[in-house]
């Protein structure tokens, strides 16, 4: 049996940052389930695939394959092949995934993988959809959130800090789109799973939401 933690919440929550620690001090697998609709996302950008259109999407679907590799511990997601894990974090690429996660057939596709990693190793995995749809049976699951103006300003020094320039106004704007998107549509939209523990990170610092979850796992995990 493997143990499995589940982190859903919004974009900008701190999830990832907040799942990779908490794996490597577990010694789990941190699956960043964004990246592969990000990696969904990019494709679709490199064929000129427009999020609007509904049959290309479906039609090309079964021409892609995501694989997911770590590296030094870090995950590394392939497109058919090539490794595109450098080009993932863009606002584009995030913009493209909350778009084209609205399709069923994208969905299937990495949902199956997502599931696959989890029945065979001891992961974190995070996402919008893993407490309610993708790994129902986790022994743990999380919903992590904060304010969006919070999230916002996270955002922006992320991007600051990668020397890419942008407006805090824009990104909130973007993100208050994301979770409408992200919440409203039809399948798996983001919401909070009913066993899951609720986490407003607005006033915390990553170390402290770290520790929190870690006595979490020490209380639902027999490690
Ligand atoms: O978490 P991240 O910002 O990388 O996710 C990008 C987009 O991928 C989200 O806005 C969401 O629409 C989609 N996503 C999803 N289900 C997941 C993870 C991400 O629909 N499990």
């Amino acid at each position: 049996m493997s143990y499995n933690l589940a982190i859903d919440g919004p974009a900008g929550a701190g999830k990832s940052t907040i799942a990779k620690k908490v794996a490597k001090e577990l010694s789990f697998i941190y699956v960043d389930t964004g990246a592969m609709y990000r990696a969904m996302g990019i494709f679709f950008c490199d064929r000129n695939i427009r999020p609007d259109e509904k049959e290309r999407i479906a039609d090309s679907c079964k021409d892609v394959q995501i694989q997911i590799a770590y590296e030094d511990g870090e995950q590394q997601v392939f497109l058919n092949g090539t490794n595109v894990t450098g080009r993932l974090r863009t606002e584009e690429a995030g913009k493209m995934a909350s778009s084209v996660s609205v399709y069923p057939q994208v969905r299937e596709k990495l949902v199956e993988l997502q599931k696959n990693m989890a029945a065979v190793n001891n992961v974190v995995m995070d996402g919008r959809d893993i407490g309610t749809a993708v790994l129902p049976n986790a022994q743990l699951k999380i919903y992590l959130t904060a304010s969006t103006r919070v999230r916002a300003q996270r955002r922006w020094k992320e991007l600051e800090a990668k020397g890419l320039r942008s407006s805090l106004e824009e990104i909130e704007a973007d993100i208050a789109d994301r979770d409408y998107r992200d919440m409203h549509r039809e399948i798996s939209p983001l919401c909070q799973a009913e066993d899951a523990i609720y986490l407003d990170t607005s006033e915390m610092t990553i170390d402290q939401v770290t520790e929190r979850i870690l006595k979490l796992a020490s209380e639902h995990f027999c490690l």
